[in-house]
């Protein structure tokens, strides 16, 4: 089985979506092995964005990222990373209500922006980011 991770951005946990994009993970045959829910710290986003700390939208992604608590999920199950990452739907949710209308960016984001869920797009990066988060590094 493979692992990776999952966030409820702010506008996710915000809006009250917690417990139907759980439901939606269950039923979608994943295990939840870890859950937390922490307030995101500028710096925190920044080490976890890193590869688009020179993009135009950064300070913004950094703004709505720590505008509120997220709830940041360890998924397991067979081909978890791809499968999660087909459930969650495009970046630009504007584009996932039309494309993917049963994803969970069509059902609570926004825009390319404010897309309401993240999810690891590789081996190497849900490694990267399970530790971050469930590492000792991390305390919050
Ligand atoms: P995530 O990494 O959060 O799962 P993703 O892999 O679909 O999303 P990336 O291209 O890695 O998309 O972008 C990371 C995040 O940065 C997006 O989820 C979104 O919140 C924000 N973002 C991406 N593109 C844009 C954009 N053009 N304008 C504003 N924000 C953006």
């Amino acid at each position: 089985k493979e692992k990776t991770l999952a966030i409820i951005k702010p506008d996710g946990f915000s809006g009250n979506y917690t417990g139907e994009i759980k439901r939606l993970i269950l039923l979608s045959g994943f295990s939840i092995l870890k859950e937390k829910i922490v307030h995101l710290d500028k710096e925190n986003v920044a080490l976890f964005y890193a590869e688009h700390s020179e993009r135009t939208f950064f300070p913004s992604l950094v703004k709505y990222m720590t505008s509120g608590p997220v709830v940041v999920i360890v998924l397991e199950k067979v081909n978890a990373i791809a499968d999660w990452r087909a459930l969650i739907g495009p970046t630009d949710a504007q584009k996932a209500k039309i494309t993917h209308p049963d994803s969970v960016r069509a059902l609570c984001g926004l825009n390319s922006e404010r897309n309401c869920v993240h999810g690891s797009d590789s081996p190497q990066s849900a490694a990267k980011e399970i530790s971050f988060f469930f590492g000792e590094m991390f305390s919050s």
